[in-house]
């Protein structure tokens, strides 16, 4: 079984066969400038936090790390947005950190 942190592609394979060992959590909005969080859900197989979240509108596989911070987010929405619709979305991102425990 696997009980640690994936790659992106072991985390695909297991997105498409509907593992049970995947998990998609929320992430509580503690800050309301962050208005991407509540677009993405962190991705958790047997209770281990990924460093992966995964969109709610295309379910793409987007890479985050605390330590990296949430500019992959941004960027993806960036260009998710861009491929359906583009509505003006908040640019007052502030940096804004999770507690993952
Ligand atoms: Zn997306």
């Amino acid at each position: 079984m696997v009980s640690k942190l994936l790659t992106r592609t072991p985390l695909e394979q297991l997105f498409k066969k509907n593992d049970t060992s995947i998990a998609l959590k929320k992430v509580k909005q503690t800050d309301h400038g962050s208005s991407f969080w509540p677009r993405f859900s962190l991705v958790f197989v047997n209770d281990v936090g990924q460093n992966f979240v995964i969109c709610d509108k295309c379910r793409t596989i987007v890479t985050y790390k605390s330590s990296t911070g949430t500019g992959g987010l941004k960027k993806h929405l960036a260009s998710c947005d861009k491929i359906t619709l583009s509505n003006t979305t908040q640019s007052t991102i502030t940096t804004y950190y999770t507690t993952s425990k």
